[in-house]
């Protein structure tokens, strides 16, 4: 009986019989059962808890029709214009063109069999960067912050995750694949351009170093390849004494020539 006083006072007897089923004990409520639906949706998001959720609601509700719209078609739009690319999986909202495909065939595209209507971001067309190149990331969100720095002109892959075996993630679960193919068959990465570094950008996490480590065993056996990695140590503005054991490492590891 304790567990059922969660939902106290008028038809409780009635709604505990209903619902004693579910795993969850749900939650009485006097909001009309759309609203409800709609805080549930909201709360579901990261970050947001009940209470947000239920005043994003009331904000949801007092905006016009035509606002409340304008956020649902930006949802939808969002889910059914935003691919990854087909090469670097970053986020893109590309539809090729006639051009395009032109472009993907001149490129040896047609090799690759996804064939011409696959997705090619922004980066990935740009005939101005470095083909060459190409800065192995774990997720879109960090090409973003490397990108807003306007420092790198070659190309990026994205993992998509990290190998993690306890979660059960290995290399299949991500997009290694395709990186060893872009290495591997120069008609696979833009432009037809063979791969001559591949720079690896992953976090300084027991998982990101240890993809770091498995891709430069991997890519190691492709001798013609240079692999690097992105510069740790001491971030600008820091303090040595504040430093973790662990940047301090990298930042000995990782010293430079002044002169
Ligand atoms: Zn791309």
């Amino acid at each position: 009986m304790a567990g059922e006083a969660i939902q106290p006072g008028r038809g409780g007897e009635k709604r505990n019989a209903q619902t004693s089923a579910s795993a969850k004990p749900a939650r009485r409520s006097s909001y009309p059962a759309v609203v409800d639906r709609l805080m549930e949706q909201l709360s579901s998001l990261p970050g947001v808890g009940r209470r947000s959720a239920e005043r994003l609601a009331f904000h949801i509700l007092k905006s016009t029709n035509d606002e409340a719209l304008a956020l649902s078609k930006a949802i939808a739009d969002v889910k059914q214009r935003v691919r990854h690319c087909d090469v670097c999986w970053n986020l893109t909202d590309h539809v090729p063109s006639m051009h395009d495909k032109q472009a993907h065939a001149d490129d040896g595209g047609e090799d690759r069999g996804e064939g011409a209507d696959a997705p090619r971001c922004e980066l990935c067309r740009d005939v101005q960067r470095d083909r060459g190149v190409v800065l192995v990331v774990e997720q879109p969100k960090d090409l973003i912050a490397l990108e807003q720095t306007g420092m790198f002109k070659g190309i990026y892959h994205v993992l998509m995750g990290r190998i993690s075996p306890l979660d059960g993630i290995g290399p299949e679960e991500l997009t290694v694949a395709g990186l060893i193919d872009r290495i591997d068959r120069p008609q696979a990465n833009p432009g037809g351009v063979p791969v001559r570094e591949v720079i690896l950008g992953l976090n300084p996490t027991v998982e990101g170093d240890g993809t770091a480590l498995y891709l430069m065993d991997e890519i190691s056996r492709r001798p013609s390849v240079r692999v690097t990695r992105l510069a740790r140590g001491l971030p600008t503005g820091s303090q040595l004494e504040f430093a973790n054991k662990a940047v301090l490492a990298d930042a000995i590891a990782g010293r430079q020539d002044v002169r």
